[in-house]
């Protein structure tokens, strides 16, 4: 990471999604370790399960946004780089530690 305003820790914006299929697993994923409580069947691919709003790997306490699967996180993670213009849009849709996607529809920014 070369700008240190994108800090991954305390943002968490590519995190969170109101899509439940949001996360989807790859082939080069099979190597890895994810609990597969974390995990669904459908339609014959496997995704991550999101609840409240972000992926159930996000740990929000004291203030971050923390994956708690780091080592292990998902292709889709490994590839979405800070600052980025992935990351831009996630951050504008989304809000650090994902304000706008836990507001509930309907509330003004
Ligand atoms: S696995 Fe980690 S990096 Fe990927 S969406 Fe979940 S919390 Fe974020």
């Amino acid at each position: 990471m070369s700008d240190p305003s994108f800090d991954c820790v305390s943002c968490g914006a590519c995190c969170f999604s109101r899509n439940p299929r949001y996360l989807q697993l790859l082939p080069w994923d099979a190597s890895r370790s994810l609990p597969p409580e974390s995990l669904f069947t459908e339609s014959g691919c496997t995704y991550v399960k999101f609840e409240g709003g972000h992926c159930v790997h996000l740990d929000l306490s004291n203030g971050k946004a923390a994956c708690q699967a780091y080592e292990d996180r998902p292709e889709a993670c490994r590839a979405f780089r800070a600052g980025s213009f992935e990351c831009v849009k996630a951050r504008r849709a989304n809000g650090i530690m994902g304000e706008k996607v836990r507001r509930p529809v309907n509330t003004p920014a």
